[in-house]
């Protein structure tokens, strides 16, 4: 293997770092070698650029689809020319957490997904081809565009923290935070059949919740009585917390109703203060959601190919490797939503 590509890492002290990487062509054993197509840049790669925070070089541009160049040894549900996206791998049904009973914890799936397992790449997708364990990706169906493909990832995070707390029908839905994930979770839950709320500083972001379906959207300062006026004064059932702020946490049990929940898709960076007495008063459950499980990037797909679940309008535009570093600062001073990286073009 030749060191012949560059890619990008981004966090850490660095911040913004061009490597020399290896150019694979003949996949090793139980890998593929993928050509990317298309790698949406991920609020956690803004986040790391940000605040130089340490990032696993894997998780460097971890949305993307591409096209597979070439399989190894022991992989026979793929071959090359396969379209394929990046996804949470099934669970082993082998490791100690499997046997349990707890296949959606599967060890050897976490390790793959966080990109500490010994086969990963030094490197994310913010390059031209990257070579994977086969079990980290799925076909992607005919129907299905690339800039749809790339969407799958974040989409499913939104998924998987909705799916964490099903609400009713009716039931009084805010969603803290308009970013991808949080326009994803807008659309899922009012595919569930919620009355939503976005909670959004943005104006632009708040339009674009408001032409997705939110039921309404209010800058966080108007948010309780927003809250107040959309449930009878009671609270919502449900909040989830797409922000990940120090402020949307002190915000979420103050949102809820008594006896409602607060689901956590995105978290602070740092240790924060929380008010127990609030949480305690209101006998708040809190939920944590973790990334996804394989099974949800099916449902996410379906959604989208049936053109229940959007992606166009969150995406700003697509640019090259060279329009990365901009497209960071960009997405950092809330002046985008969704920007995709097509390696094959120059900036
Ligand atoms: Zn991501
Ligand atoms: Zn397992």
């Amino acid at each position: 293997m030749t060191y012949s590509q560059k890619a990008v890492l981004v966090g850490g002290d660095a911040r913004y770092q061009v490597i020399d990487a290896p150019f694979p062509e003949q996949a090793d054993e139980g890998t593929v070698v993928v050509e990317i197509s298309r790698v949406g840049v991920c609020g956690s790669d803004v986040a790391a650029f940000k605040d130089g925070k340490p990032y696993t070089p894997y998780l460097s541009g971890h949305e993307w689809a591409g096209r597979i160049i070439s399989v190894g040894k022991n992989v026979t549900l793929l071959k090359a020319g396969d379209r394929v996206l990046n996804c949470t791998p099934k669970a082993c049904q082998e490791c100690d957490t499997c046997v349990a009973g707890h296949g959606g914890r599967c060890e050897r799936a976490h390790l793959l997904s966080m990109g500490t397992h010994p086969h990963q790449p030094p490197h994310g997708a913010y390059a031209k081809r990257i070579q994977i364990p086969a079990e980290k990706v799925m076909r992607i169906p005919d129907e299905l565009t690339d800039e749809q493909a790339a969407m799958v990832e974040p989409a499913t995070v939104a998924l998987h923290g909705v799916r964490r707390k099903p609400v009713g029908l009716g039931d009084v839905a805010v969603v803290l935070g308009g970013g991808p994930v949080g326009l994803f979770a807008v659309q899922f839950l009012k595919l569930s059949g919620a009355k939503v709320l976005l909670v959004e500083p943005v104006d632009s972001r708040r339009a674009l919740g408001d032409a997705l379906g939110a039921d309404g959207s209010v800058h966080p300062d108007d948010a309780e009585s927003a809250v107040g006026a959309f449930s009878n004064g009671l609270g919502a059932d449900l909040v989830v917390d797409c922000a990940g702020l120090a402020a949307t946490l002190e915000a979420g049990p103050l949102l809820s109703r008594s006896g409602g929940t607060v689901v956590l898709v995105s978290t602070p960076l740092k240790p924060v203060t929380i008010n127990p007495g609030i949480w305690l008063g209101r006998e708040v459950s809190l939920m944590a959601s973790l990334a996804h499980l394989n099974p949800e990037f099916y449902v996410t797909i379906e959604l989208m190919i049936s053109g229940r679940l959007q992606t166009a309008p969150l995406i700003d535009k697509t640019v090259g490797l060279g329009g990365l570093q901009d497209a960071l600062a960009q997405l950092a001073s809330g002046g985008a939503v969704k920007i995709l990286i097509d390696p094959s073009l120059e900036s």
